[in-house]
């Protein structure tokens, strides 16, 4: 998937693959912070700064990364929640980020959220059927003398009983809230769900249950999913491809076998020295990151790593790396791998 990443990058040619759904290029999301004295914005916080990346229609790409660095706020521009900054967001060849208000109410079925917290997403004064039903009546996704059927089919898709169409959320365990999101996402017939740390709220034994409801809806439905979390377990379970965001910029980008096999950055290769083994004589070398993140209002200049980073070198304090593709569809920003400086790591 060598196109898949870098958009508009001289002398990539896109492989005949499945169809890209979504395309990110160079998104950019500031939001302002402070104000001259007259009324302009003169600072920014950066929350996603230059991120791309694709997702094939029926793939799963996961994204990962520490609190606060950018992920749930990728996502939520990329459903355009957040206006765009600066950047492309073109789903099924829409550009998402150029849309009038009207005009995206039309895509919006097509691309949905499942969020964290499935006590705080759904609303207690409405049933369940009334929750998985509105927006289906709303978008008159089916005839009203089919409305039913619909949801009892959308239902039993998601493990839902049908008796729970006339009960209320506070009746249910989390796990079954999260059923009860899944199923009012589904019912929209969405191409592209952006799930949101969703298993994370819950207990382990229901979480596995959840991971393997999406997977399966994914392989009977074709959906794409965009898989926010910071369990890099689920992660790389679920995910086809695996991006690594670091104070919202793309750190490392490829497959997940790859990425899982061989981390080529310093700080993924940091996240996934935490990742526990299930082997008792495995040794674990865990690499642990010095400081903490710094704000992405006033980021490092160069590498934004570079205050954290074991390897980092003089260059890397003042030349922001490139993102560039090392092996097909394999990308790093770290100067590790730039043959200029005559220190590339590959290995
Ligand atoms: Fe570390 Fe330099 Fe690579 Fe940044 S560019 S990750 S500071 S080695």
């Amino acid at each position: 998937m060598s196109e898949n990443l870098k958009p508009g990058v001289a002398g990539q040619q896109a492989p005949q693959e499945d169809k890209i759904l979504l395309k990110v290029s160079h998104l950019k999301k500031y939001f302002p912070v402070r104000t001259g004295i007259i009324g302009q914005h003169v600072q920014y916080v950066r929350a996603v700064d230059d991120v791309s990346f694709n997702v094939r229609a029926g793939h799963t790409v996961g994204i990962v990364g520490e609190s606060g660095c950018g992920k749930t706020t990728m996502g939520r521009t990329v459903l355009r929640l957040h206006s765009v900054t600066s950047g492309d967001v073109i789903f099924n060849g829409m550009d998402l980020g150029k849309m009038k208000p009207r005009e995206l109410r039309k895509i919006r079925p097509q691309i949905q959220m499942i969020f964290q917290d499935p006590y705080s997403s759904l609303s207690p004064r409405l049933t369940v059927g009334e929750i998985i039903g509105e927006a289906v009546r709303q978008h008159k996704i089916v005839s009203k003398e089919n409305y039913k059927d619909y949801i009892f089919e959308i239902m039993k898709k998601c493990g839902l009983q049908p008796q729970y169409f006339e009960r209320y959320p506070h009746e249910f365990s989390g796990g079954q809230r999260q059923r009860i999101c899944i199923a009012r996402s589904i019912a929209l017939q969405p191409k592209l769900i952006i799930c949101d740390e969703p298993v994370s709220a819950l207990d382990v034994s229901i979480q596995a249950q959840i991971i393997n409801l999406l997977k399966e809806l994914q392989t009977r439905d074709g959906l794409a999913y965009i898989f926010i979390s910071h369990d890099l377990s689920v992660v790389e379970h679920i995910s086809d491809e695996v991006g690594v965001m670091y104070l919202g910029s793309m750190m490392e980008y490829g497959r997940t076998e790859d990425i899982f096999a061989r981390p080529l950055h310093p700080y993924t290769e940091a996240l996934f020295s935490a990742v526990p083994v299930p082997d008792p004589d495995y040794k674990m070398h865990r690499i642990i990151l010095k400081g903490d993140i710094p704000s992405p209002a006033n980021p490092p200049s160069g590498c934004k790593f570079h205050t954290r980073c074991e390897k980092c070198m003089d260059i890397c304090k003042c030349e922001k790396p490139q993102f560039r593709e090392l092996e097909p569809g394999h990308f790093v920003a770290c100067h590790l791998y730039n043959d200029k400086y005559g220190v590339n790591q590959r290995h």
